[in-house]
């Protein structure tokens, strides 16, 4: 067991997975096998420690992380046990545990998130109602950050402030907890903040856990911090992941000091590193040591590529973002076809500083027929006829829910107007009656607006009034998985939503009710999929609340949705290879055999409004550390917009330039070999392997380029002596060319 658990990993990865340690850090740069290392200690720790799967705690930092550990992961230990671990992002596995014992702390069963959209909605309500001049993003990130860092309203200055700006964000504070309050809302901080509240209140709740894992650890804020130190208070067992030089979420009030305050924490900590990249060519990895190392101020690492040179990245100008988009397109194309289907779409990724960046790619790229999808900008969730259906849904489910009923009032329209709806909130205020109360109240005549509604507005109201309780109704007739699947069916038919889409958009309702029917195919998938999201084990003397029925699965089918970061869980299933566009910042961990980074221009990266040089720099090197292969940057003279001459990122400094190739990667036989060997893990051809270790003969670079003898692969002088051949591609080179 304990060979099939450590196999193909190298020295110190097993050193790793096999730690007697009970805290342990691995800090090791991009592509050395951290996640991989975390997933088999967590493996490791069930067969070997005899730990629980239900007792074992592992945060990944995205839904689709999690995901793939966990599938890497049935593998390893088995279905079954697989399905007991507690394995989500902080936010997931923090919502389980509200769930079962929020009540402890008079937290509502199946009380609902506010997403971002709901948060920043939320703000700009109570902005615009107290005629306020603060800037509702920079409001709303700022209450973020001040939960992020665990003070809450209590904390902030209670004497009134001089400075306009600070008593208006305390004003805005103020009004938005006491929004989410009326909706029984826990926005995303809160979901952290109150299970440090728990855990605080009653330790016993995370009495039972036996080990918790942290991948991306350099991402943590202030407040995960607590919750590892409160998820390990009983068994003081936490391995952590992480690398320093990727932490990009300090805007976000990450903190990267984390690292240190864990060893202050646990004295007993011991750090493993690795060295070995096993993801990109050295020729890449050159490149992106070379950005990194600008910053001085950084401890200097040793980084050993695995993989042959390969092919050296490419810096190219193109006249403006729309010649660049359109080169990128090409490229891709050229590249697919030129290299006889060794290169799919999936293996190409548009790395972005800005998701605003992807308007011009996406259209280059749909009108070269090129299939893509596009990651962690507008989510699938967040389009507009989704989330009508959502916020339906949601005041279904929570009637009594302000954020959801308000957005869903007059869509379609009802005829009432805003002042109207603005009069009705109030009445509800001075009544203590959520929206819905009060419209309640309206319909049966108990209250009236001063400015009184109209006859066909009331009946549409009275028609709305009607369609929920009606759906609330027969929801706990259905079949409990079958609830979301039948609730917005009933919702589309009722509002008759494919003809409110034809009148509204007229160009592209067929798109949008589309997305209508995917939504619908999304929920009925959940009818299939095994609940992932299983109870707690219940712990001795701690009441833990129930959750099936209808009522349940309706909150756990939203949370999901407003708890998924990208658009992946609509497509999922479809499994045509598509080119990534994503920002960098959820680019993370991530990895693509060719990678393109455009806009690399100054006021991009480093971004205009970031402060943080260094934390643009990482950014950028996070981006290129993505790349297995060949990797192009690109960067365009003028900026169309405002047809400014722009200038050439900072990170990317004349003498830095010999890491780029002067010309773009020709598919000749060596270049291909090269693709192959890293995309297939097949030998790179003798010739690459000489030029490799020509180009290792004095160099300045911190790099070792090293072909590995530990076994894992045949070394070169036992490769055949006919390198044109890739038996893993299984067909000459030669006849891959001629044949396109
Ligand atoms: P990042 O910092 O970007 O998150 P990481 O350190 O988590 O990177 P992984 O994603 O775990 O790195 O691994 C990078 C790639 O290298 C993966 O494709 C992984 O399967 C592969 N890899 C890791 N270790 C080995 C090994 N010992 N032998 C072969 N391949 C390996
Ligand atoms: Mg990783």
């Amino acid at each position: 067991m304990e060979a099939q658990l450590v196999a193909g990993l190298n020295t110190a990865q097993r050193a790793a997975v096999t730690s007697p340690a009970s805290v342990l850090q691995v800090l090791a740069p991009p592509g050395s096998g951290k996640t991989k290392t975390l997933t088999c200690r967590v493996a490791y720790q069930i067969a070997h420690h005899g730990l629980k799967p239900q007792n074992v705690i592992c945060c990944t930092f995205t839904i689709k992380a999690s995901r793939e550990m966990r599938e890497r992961l049935r593998g390893l230990v088995g279905r079954e046990s697989e399905a007991k671990l507690v394995l989500g992002t902080f936010h997931s596995i923090c919502r389980r545990y509200l769930v079962a014992y929020g009540h402890l702390i008079g937290i509502r069963k199946g009380f609902d998130i506010a997403d971002s959209t709901d948060s920043l909605n939320i703000v700009k309500r109570i902005i615009k109602r107290l005629n306020l001049s603060i800037e509702p993003r920079a409001a709303r990130s700022r209450i973020s950050s001040h939960k992020a860092k665990g003070k809450k309203l209590e904390d902030l200055p209670k004497t009134p402030q001089k400075q306009v700006e600070k008593q208006e964000f305390i004003t805005v504070f103020h009004e938005y907890e006491a929004a989410l309050a009326t909706s029984q809302l826990l926005d995303y901080d809160d979901l952290l903040v109150r299970c440090v509240d728990l855990f605080r209140a009653y330790p016993g709740c995370a009495s039972n856990v036996e080990a918790l894992l942290i991948d991306e650890f350099q991402d943590t804020n202030i407040v995960q911090f607590e919750l590892m130190k409160l998820l390990s208070s009983a068994s003081r067992r936490v391995t952590i992941v992480g690398d320093p030089d990727q932490s990009i979420y300090g805007f976000r009030a990450a903190e990267i000091e984390n690292l240190r305050r864990m060893k202050t924490f646990y004295p007993e900590t011991v750090v493993i590193n690795l060295e070995e990249n096993y993801r990109s060519a050295s020729a890449v990895l050159r490149l992106a040591q070379a950005v990194i190392e600008q910053d001085t101020s950084r401890p200097q690492k040793r980084l050993k590529a695995t993989h042959c040179y390969g092919t050296k990245p490419v810096l190219r100008r193109l006249p403006n973002p729309n010649e660049e988009a359109l080169w990128i397109a090409n490229e891709i194309k050229r590249m697919t076809v030129m290299t006889g289907g060794l290169l799919v779409h999936s293996d190409f990724a548009i790395l972005l500083r800005s998701a605003h960046l992807s308007l011009l790619i996406e259209k280059a790229l749909a009108n070269s027929g090129i299939p893509y999808r596009m990651v962690g900008g507008q989510r699938f969730f967040d389009r507009v006829e989704i989330r009508i259906i959502i916020d339906y849904l949601r005041t279904i489910s929570h009637p009594d829910n302000n954020q959801a009923f308000l957005a869903i009032i007059n869509v379609p329209s009802r005829k009432i107007g805003d002042s109207t709806v603005a009069e009705l909130i109030k009445m509800g205020e001075d009544r203590k009656l959520s929206l819905w109360g009060v419209v309640q109240k309206v319909l049966s005549g108990d209250l009236s607006p001063q400015k009184r509604l109209s006859k066909p507005a009331e009946q549409e109201l009275g028609r709305l009034g009607s369609l929920i309780k009606n759906a609330r109704q027969k929801m706990d007739t259905m079949i409990p998985a079958a609830v979301p699947s039948k609730l917005i069916d009933l919702i589309v038919k009722s509002l008759d939503f494919e003809n409110y889409l034809k009148k509204k958009y007229k160009d592209d309702h067929e798109d949008r009710f589309e997305n209508v029917k995917e939504l619908i195919t999304h929920a009925s998938d959940v009818l299939l999929q095994p609940s992932s999201e299983e109870q707690l084990t219940p712990i001795n003397g701690i009441e833990q609340q129930s959750s099936d029925g209808a009522q349940e699965v309706l909150t756990q089918f939203l949370a999901n949705i407003v708890l998924s970061t990208d658009v992946e869980n609509s497509e999922e299933g479809n499994d045509k290879p598509r080119v990534t566009i994503s920002t960098i910042h959820s680019a993370k961990g991530l990895e693509w055999p060719v990678v393109f980074i455009p806009a690399v221009y100054e006021g991009s990266i480093p971004h205009s409004r970031a402060d943080d040089t260094d934390e643009e720099r990482r950014l950028l090197y996070v981006a290129m550390t993505r790349a297995q292969a060949l990797l192009t940057l690109t960067f365009p003279l003028t900026q169309s917009r405002d047809q400014l001459e722009s200038s050439l990122s900072q990170f990317l400094p004349p003498k830095i330039h010999h890491h780029f190739a002067s010309v773009g990667p020709l598919f000749d036989d060596k270049t291909l070999a090269d693709v192959a060997s890293i995309l297939r893990r097949a030998p790179p051809s003798q010739e690459n392997l000489v030029r490799s270790l020509q180009s290792m003969a004095g160099t300045d670079s911190q790099i070792d380029d090293v072909w590995p003898s530990d076994g894992t692969r045949r070394p070169f002088a036992m490769l055949p002596a006919d390198s044109q051949t890739l038996p893993e591609f299984g067909r000459p080179l030669a006849e891959v060319l001629a044949t396109n």
